[in-house]
């Protein structure tokens, strides 16, 4: 972070190296006031909050004056209750108990909590990459060592693609003495595919017990494939994992800034004493309660952004493009050195995308209207 400030406007103190050597975050673009463009570059919902969300947040706008509860107790009992219903709907018997869920300032809050909780300087977390960027930045500032380690790429000994899925077993070899996380993105931002049960299970049996498991499933609501793991049951049989979860994509409150954690009793603690008081806004705690409560409604919105996934990859397919398995709620390009003339394309044919440079494109499922316009930038990308 060198800076060309003039003298008189620096401060003279130097910063934490793991500070200056951050990498920046950088943010979907932001479509411009008055420009016709569709924002496909965030992952965002496309769908408004619904009536009875918006009417909650209303009925909090009056109480701003007062601090929102520290411990968002009714949202954590909420969360638990829904957790077990989602259990139990599933056929299984596991319980959540509020003691086990922490809610933050979104997921990425809650992940940087976790981090702060259990990682000593220089000690190791491992990371699949390319995943979510939030990472190496959350892990620097806990003061580890981020230990990146490829995704998998070609094709498998049956001809199946390959590109853009975890591979676990070169994440398991990664773990050394000093490894105190590994993280497994799933499905993975923003590549797209889930991983799979079996290979789950044989991962989690070569994790040491005492390395926590990160199981980051922003999108879980999105994810089709039947041999994606019960992220419930994963947690239930294991007490190192912990599971991270977010109000921000298929709940559409990404504005409002607010995820969660589930682990066991004593490091939930843990991660509640070293996150920000009071970070949670009682706007946000409300909006969060009535959106549990509109689950149902929310998660048929859910099943028609899926429509539109299956409406998107069958048509990209159709255009010739081999795209790696979409789980979430976006679709990836591996498009290497095209990709940031492939992103100016895109966005001066009034859609924004992701591009990571170098590596490839990320595009959000949006409304049917933005995923067409996509689909023809997507078509003009093959001539
Ligand atoms: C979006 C996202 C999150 C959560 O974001 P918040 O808005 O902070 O809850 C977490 N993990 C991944 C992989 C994501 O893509």
């Amino acid at each position: 972070m060198s800076t060309d400030l003039p003298a008189h406007r620096t401060s003279g103190i130097p910063l934490r190296h793991a500070v200056e050597a951050l990498p920046p975050y950088v943010p979907g673009a932001r479509t411009e006031p008055g420009a016709r463009t569709f924002k496909l570059s965030s992952n965002e919902n496309p769908y408004p909050p619904l009536p009875s969300v918006l009417e909650a947040i209303r009925e909090g706008a009056g109480d701003t004056h007062r601090y929102p509860d520290m411990y968002a107790t009714e949202l954590t009992e909420a969360i638990a209750a829904s957790l077990t219903q989602e259990a139990a709907s599933r056929g299984s018997a596991v319980t959540v108990s509020p003691d086990e869920v922490v809610v933050g300032t979104g997921s990425v809050a809650v992940l940087a909590h976790v981090l702060q909780t259990v990682c000593e300087p220089g000690d190791e977390v491992v990371v699949p990459w390319r995943s979510f960027e939030a990472y190496p930045i959350a892990v620097a500032v806990s003061g580890a060592t981020f230990v990146p380690v490829p995704l998998a790429s070609g094709p498998d000994a049956d001809g199946t693609l390959l590109d853009g899925r975890l591979d676990l077993r070169a994440l398991a070899a990664a773990i050394g003495e000093r490894t105190r996380v590994v993280a497994v993105c799933t499905p993975n931002n923003p590549t797209g595919p889930a991983v799979h049960r079996a290979e789950l299970e044989a991962f989690l049996a070569a994790v040491p017990s005492d390395v926590l498991v990160l199981l980051d499933e922003a999108y879980v609501e999105f994810v089709r494939d039947p041999e994606a793991p019960d992220g419930l049951a994963v947690y239930a049989a294991h007490p190192n994992v912990v599971v991270l979860r977010t109000f921000s994509k298929a709940y559409g409150l990404a504005g409002l800034r607010v995820g969660y954690a589930l682990a066991r009793p004593d490091l939930a603690a843990g991660v509640r004493s070293v996150s920000t008081p009071f970070g949670v806004s009682d706007l946000a705690q409300r909006a969060a309660l009535a959106s549990l409560r509109a689950q149902d409604e929310l998660l048929e919105r859910v099943e028609a952004l899926v429509v539109e996934r299956a409406r998107v990859v069958g048509e990209l397919g159709a255009q010739g493009w081999e795209i790696p398995d979409a789980q979430g709620n976006f679709v990836w390009f591996g498009l290497g050195d095209a990709t940031l003339q492939r992103g100016a394309e895109a966005r001066e044919a009034g859609v924004l995308v992701r591009p990571f440079a170098g590596e490839g494109i990320r595009v959000t499922i949006g409304e049917h209207e933005a995923n067409d316009a996509f689909l023809q930038v997507a078509a003009s990308w093959r001539r």
